[in-house]
């Protein structure tokens, strides 16, 4: 599926005929994604209506916490070019907000010899796009943050302009910034049917029913439920997470000025923050849990896992793990390729969806403008046609699964 861009076609205006749908647009689904959506549609002067299944804010989804991680390394200039807007949708954000938002603290990918993530990739990447990085032998890492202990066949990518964006703090601005902007929003009211009935679509939520010119699913581990409604499949798999939070013994060696982001690329993979917003640091496996769907998930903490990641941070960043302060459940959203799926549902035109594969939270701002744009235009200048629905990966039967980006 290619994706028109905004010049292909004449700029729209958002609204219909009187007598067509009340909404331009409804949005289900209120975590960063349709948040951010929600406020790039009522910006750009669509009527938006937004539809959260619990109270704004709440933990059972994808997007609560505090801290994400923002960068620029990954393994596809595309990704890279990609990440490089996401910077400047979130500088657009603050300035909108009025807040400062992304804390920069570098950030550091950690290749033991033979990582089941290659490192060639990323630099590759990173060169094709101007992006400047170091690569670092295991000493000259330990030399610069000693916190680590590494062995010799180690070597890290530092790239400077990675940091760390606020993950419910953010998400409760995006909701703001849409209301303050027009948007309606309704927290405790799930979604129970959605039909796309040719020239307008109609969702049922909390016994109330409301038409739209459009529907834009941003229902993460819960896309499938809405999806059979409109006879649609995608190949998604959610696994329970978690993350722990740390008060390390050497507070100062981890204080964000001084200690960066990093993601330990091998399988398993782990990643980690400075100590942020406070005193104390996070930490946790990426693909670590068990597969759930979103209500057969529970919320208390796997304690092999959470053993797996002190028994790692005990070997290498012995000094984060002073006393255990929290371990808290997530829900990931896996593709088998771990690309996200945004885009028109085939066969849907009136139907959008937006599926981060659990590394979005750093493109939000920017993929929510691109929504936006889909919604309002019919097309978008952000390159999301790798992210396509009919996509091999997510279209043939037992496509190959990849989840270590
Ligand atoms: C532990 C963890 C760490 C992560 N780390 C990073 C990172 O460092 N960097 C990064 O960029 N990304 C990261 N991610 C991924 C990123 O956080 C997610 O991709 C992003 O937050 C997903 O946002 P979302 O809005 O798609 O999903 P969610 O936040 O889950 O929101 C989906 C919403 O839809 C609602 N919903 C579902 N069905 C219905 C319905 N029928 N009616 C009404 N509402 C409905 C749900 O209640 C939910 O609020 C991480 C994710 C997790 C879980």
């Amino acid at each position: 599926m290619t994706h028109p861009t905004r010049r292909d076609r004449p700029v729209e205006g958002p609204s219909p005929s009187p007598a067509g749908p009340a909404w331009d647009v409804v949005v289900v689904g209120l975590g960063a994604l349709g948040s951010a959506a929600a406020w790039a549609l009522a910006r750009a002067g669509a009527r938006v209506l937004g539809l959260e299944q619990f109270e704004l804010g709440h933990h059972r989804g994808a997007s609560h916490d505090h801290a994400r991680i923002i960068r620029r390394s990954y393994h596809t200039p595309g990704y890279v070019r990609l990440a490089d807007l996401a910077y400047r949708a979130w500088a657009e954000l603050e300035w909108e907000a009025e807040e400062r938002l992304l804390v920069t603290t570098g950030g550091l990918d950690l290749f033991p010899a033979g990582a089941a993530i290659s490192p060639d990739p990323y630099r590759a990447s990173l060169e094709a796009c101007g992006v400047p990085y170091q690569w670092l032998d295991a000493g000259q890492v330990m030399r610069r943050w000693p916190a680590f202990r590494l062995d010799a066949d180690v070597r890290g990518l530092w790239q400077a302009s990675a940091g760390i964006v606020p993950a419910a703090r953010g998400t409760r601005l995006l909701q703001r910034l849409a209301a303050r902007s027009g948007a309606t929003l309704l927290e405790r009211s799930p979604v129970t049917g959605v039909r796309d009935l040719g020239g307008s679509v109609e969702v049922t939520a909390a016994g109330a029913t409301f038409r739209a010119g459009r529907l834009l699913l941003c229902t993460d581990a819960w896309t499938g439920d809405l999806l059979a409604q409109l006879g649609a499949e995608l190949p998604l798999v959610v696994t329970q997470e978690q993350f722990s939070y740390f008060h390390p013994t050497d507070p100062a060696a981890f204080a964000p000025g001084r200690f960066p982001v990093w993601i330990w690329m091998d399988a398993p993979s782990f990643y980690g923050f400075p100590a942020w917003p406070d005193a104390a640091l996070k930490a946790a496996q990426d693909v670590g849990g068990r597969q759930v769907t979103a209500s057969s998930r529970g919320f208390d903490p796997d304690p092999a896992a959470a053993d797996r990641l002190a028994g790692f941070l005990r070997r290498h960043l012995p000094a984060a793990v002073g006393t255990h302060v929290s371990t808290t459940t997530c829900l990931y959203t896996l593709t088998p390729d771990r690309d996200f799926a945004i885009g028109p549902l085939p066969g849907h035109d009136r139907v959008l969806v937006a599926l981060g594969a659990a590394h979005a939270f750093k493109f939000a701002p920017l993929l929510g403008r691109a929504l936006a744009d889909l919604a309002v235009h019919g097309g978008t200048d952000v390159d999301i046609g790798p992210f396509a629905l009919d996509r091999p990966a997510l279209t043939t039967a037992d496509a190959p699964t990849s989840y270590l980006v």
